[in-house]
Parts: structure tokens; sequence; C-alpha cells
């Protein structure tokens, strides 16, 4: 099998099994996005995909989806762009201009710069509010008990259209307990949206009320 064939199978597989998911939770099929996580691959990689008419992607870099996506939009349209990476203050510029979802908003300074640059460029963005849901001291993300007051501060104070939660277990830990609570965090605060599940886990995500799945390596191999 081709590189391109082998990519198509796996993507077909992995809506297969979103599907599965689906029923089981008894959720309807529709409600569940899959962000398919193109980062360290080239723009080769993402072509049997957008091909086939898939138009859902993630980068966890600016410059890697500055260097891949301006391109590949010319010859794609409808393609929408998630930001799964942590986001410094001096590229979002560069990120407004780039992605259609912020998936890692998480603290007051860089929601006041993203504030000020989308009021600048006149673009319309979306935004996810990352939580620690581990509390882990390297991983970036709004702790859980800071969660409800930057919700409110993002939506309310500085009108940024926050349409979701989006979270990253800890590796070593049970994921579902981490899924439950964002979901609680996003209940609370009437949010409708949960980025959650990777490859390893996006069953269990979905069995917890993901809406999006963000799986790199189960569609487009391992990365090196
Ligand atoms: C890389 C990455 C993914 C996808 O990981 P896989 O295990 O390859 O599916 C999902 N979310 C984030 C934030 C990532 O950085």
């Amino acid at each position: 099998m081709g590189q391109d064939e082998k990519v198509c199978v796996n993507y077909k597989n992995v809506k297969k099994k979103i599907g599965e998911a689906a029923t089981k939770a008894k959720r309807k099929l529709g409600s569940i996005e899959l962000i398919a996580v193109g980062k360290t691959f080239g723009a080769d990689r993402m072509k049997p995909l957008l091909q086939d008419g898939h138009r859902l992607f993630g980068e966890n870099r600016v410059q890697e989806a500055e260097s891949k996506w301006p391109a590949i939009r010319k010859s794609f349209s409808g393609v929408e762009l998630h930001l799964i990476g942590g986001l410094q203050t001096n590229k979002v510029k560069a990120a407004v201009q780039l992605f259609d979802v912020i998936e890692t908003l998480d603290r007051p300074r860089l929601a006041r710069v993203l504030a000020k640059e989308i009021a600048l460029s006149g673009k319309k963005l979306t935004f996810f509010i990352q939580v620690n849901t581990g509390n882990e001291p390297q991983k970036s993300g709004i702790s859980p008990h800071e969660a409800d007051a930057f919700i409110h501060f993002c939506r309310d104070e500085l009108e940024l259209s926050v349409a979701g939660l989006m979270c990253i277990p800890p590796t070593n830990e049970e994921p579902s307990m981490h899924f439950a609570l964002l979901k609680k965090i996003a209940e609370r605060n009437g949010i409708e949206n949960l980025s959650m599940g990777m490859s390893s886990d996006y069953e269990v995500a979905i069995q917890f009320g993901a809406t999006h799945v963000r799986v790199g390596s189960a569609i487009f191999g391992e990365r090196c």
C-alpha cells in the first residue's frame, strides 16, 4: 500500500470507530468532529484527506502552520484550522491570520493580546479555553479552580467568542476523570464544545461527551 492509500484507510477506520463510539454513547454522529492533527507531516501527507473532502485540521506550532497551510488553502477552499499547541504572545499576530480556532487560550495576558489583535485585524476567531485538568506544573492550561473566572473574563469582559474547552490529560493517568472534569466545568459555564481525546483515547473521550477529537498518529502514522 502506498503512503496516500494508507492515510485514507487509517482515516476511514478512525471515522468508523468514531461512529461506533457515538452509537455506544447514544449520541448523534454529527455531534462529533474529527480534527486531523497534521503536525510534523508535510502538505503531501494532508492531500489524500483533502481530496477525500476532509477540511478540519489541527497544528500545534504557528511557524509550521505558516509554512504549510496558506499554500494548501489556495488549492482547497473551506479549510478550518485549529491551533492546538501553546501560543506565545509574540506569535499572536501570525496566529490570528493563520487559524480559525485557537484551542489553547489559557492565561489572561494572552487573552488580552488576542482581543487587541482581533479588534485590529477585524478577523473573526473562535476560542477554546485549555484547562490543565491534572494541575501539572509543566503543562499549559488554566487550572480547574481558576477556570470559571477565566471563562467569565474572556467571554464577558474581553468579548472573545468562547465556544469550547480543551484538555490534554496527564499521560500516565486514566483519562476519563479528566474528561469528566472538563465536561463539568463546561456545563456549569454553559459552554457547548469539548475538545478532548487523541489517538489513544478518542473513543473514551466520546463516551464522556467530546465534540471534537484531535487525532494525529492514528491517521498519518507515527511521528519521527
Ligand atoms: C499531537 C497532538 C494531538 C494528536 O496526538 P496523537 O496521539 O498523534 O493522536 C492531539 N492534541 C494535541 C494537543 C497534540 O499536540
